[in-house]
């Protein structure tokens, strides 16, 4: 089946991951820039992840006929400390206009802290200032709802473009805040935590099949590269057409994308 997989941590994956989701019919990858499973001990860290995330991934992926594509950050994670924050920040020009970069991401959330806030509201402006679209990661847990209240509230008050902003890792509570703002969701399919395939399902039935994809996150944890293909295969279970399924796993994710001047199938 051809899809896209939207949000993937490939630095974190095997080659025989890529070689598993090409035969799967992956034809577009997107890699946001995250926490890479441990803090970086400087700045400089940050320096040779943005080229591993800009040269190296896309000529891995390459071999197998997928197109690697990335946003860049510093995620929130590792963004409590502001002056390193803004040190990583810095060095974001330098590979803004390379040419398989789509945009600023994942920023977010991660402890609803001031800092995390004040370093996401000062992604936002990054983007605004390239005019690129933005990933957004939203905590987990018990902290998810509230941080994606204080998401939402700094996106209302930075007055962005509602069409070229994704929310990811939604679940059936944040969902409907996300959607009914007029911005784009990401569904997470992890085996363990985030939403399993039955769940994201359920999501789509009660919400809709517009302005939302699914993805498999795929990083350093216990995670699954092809689970949205697995999802797909459980949607057709659940007696979903051919159409509906293509426009979640595809289609829905090429269109958002495609507001990314980079992005080319
Ligand atoms: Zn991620």
């Amino acid at each position: 089946m051809k899809y896209i997989e939207p949000h993937a941590h490939m630095v974190s994956r095997t080659t025989a991951d890529y070689q598993a989701i090409a035969q799967a019919g992956c034809e577009a990858l997107c890699e946001p820039a995250f926490w890479a499973g441990f803090d970086r001990a400087s700045a400089q860290g940050f320096y040779d992840y943005y080229r591993q995330l800009t040269e190296y991934e896309p000529a891995r992926a390459a071999k197998f006929g997928i197109k690697h594509f990335c946003w860049l950050c510093i995620n929130p994670k590792e963004a409590e400390d502001p002056v390193f924050a803004r040190e990583v920040m810095a060095m974001i020009p330098d590979f803004i206009e390379r040419e398989t970069v789509l945009g600023i991401g994942e920023i977010g959330l991660n402890k609803n802290t001031r800092n995390e806030l004040q370093i996401f509201e000062e992604h936002v402006e990054i983007a605004k200032k390239y005019d690129l679209p933005i990933l957004i990661h939203t905590p987990h847990l018990e902290d998810k709802l509230k941080g994606t209240r204080l998401i939402l509230d700094a996106l209302r008050n930075a007055d962005v473009d509602r069409d070229r902003v994704i929310i990811d890792h939604v679940e059936e509570h944040t969902a409907p805040l996300v959607l009914d703002e007029g911005f784009w969701a990401g569904m997470t399919l992890y085996p363990e935590s985030k939403c399993s395939p039955a769940r994201a399902i359920d999501i789509l039935e009660t919400f809709g099949m517009e302005r939302i994809w699914m993805n498999s996150a795929c990083d350093w944890g216990i995670s699954d590269p092809l689970a949205v293909i697995k999802c797909a295969l459980e949607m057709k279970k659940r007696h979903h057409s051919a159409e509906i399924v293509e426009k979640v796993i595809f289609e829905n994710p090429k269109s958002f994308l495609s507001q990314c001047p980079n992005f080319a199938l």
